[in-house]
């Protein structure tokens, strides 16, 4: 089994669709093994995306992602990873696929319904960013981690 790093974003709690992006989460297979309700301080997104701080949109990105409560949630599947960046589509919901979360709930490239995690190992290491271990509800099976 594999685990992907989900955030339902300040954009989709706040529009409302976070009931509906659970149950898609469900209904695709993944078990939910964490999730809470929290707001970021601006000094925790920067953490959360510091791979990114460099880019023009930095200030941009942890503005929004910090702006109001958010959901992180630890999921895991068979290939969860490119499992769940199918179903959230492209970057820009603009390009996203017909059928897919970024398409149905996002606004903007910046303000775009959900994370993904970008690899297994990053799966793993972005969970452990929101969550303890004792937080994480496990199954018994084997995870892979990185
Ligand atoms: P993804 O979330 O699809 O993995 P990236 O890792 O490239 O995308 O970027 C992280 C997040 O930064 C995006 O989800 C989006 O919220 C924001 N972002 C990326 N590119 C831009 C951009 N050009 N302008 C504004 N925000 C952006
Ligand atoms: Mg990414």
């Amino acid at each position: 089994m594999e685990r992907t790093l989900a955030i339902i974003k300040p954009d989709a709690v706040a529009g409302g669709h976070s009931g509906k992006i659970i149950d898609r989460i469900i209904v695709e297979g993944f078990a939910i093994r964490a999730m809470k309700l929290t707001q970021l301080t601006k000094r925790q997104a920067e953490g959360f995306y510091a791979v990114h701080a460099e880019r023009p949109f930095f200030g941009e990105l942890t503005e929004f992602m910090s702006s109001a409560p958010c959901i992180p949630l630890v999921l895991e599947r068979t290939d969860a990873v490119a499992k769940w960046r199918e179903v959230i589509g492209a970057t820009n919901p603009a390009d996203a696929a017909e059928g897919t979360i970024r398409k149905q709930f996002a606004a903007s490239m910046g303000e775009n319904a959900v994370h993904g995690s970008d690899s297994p190992e990053n799966g793993i290491k972005e969970g452990r960013y929101f969550f303890s271990e004792s937080e994480i509800v496990s199954n018994g099976a084997d995870v892979i981690d990185a």
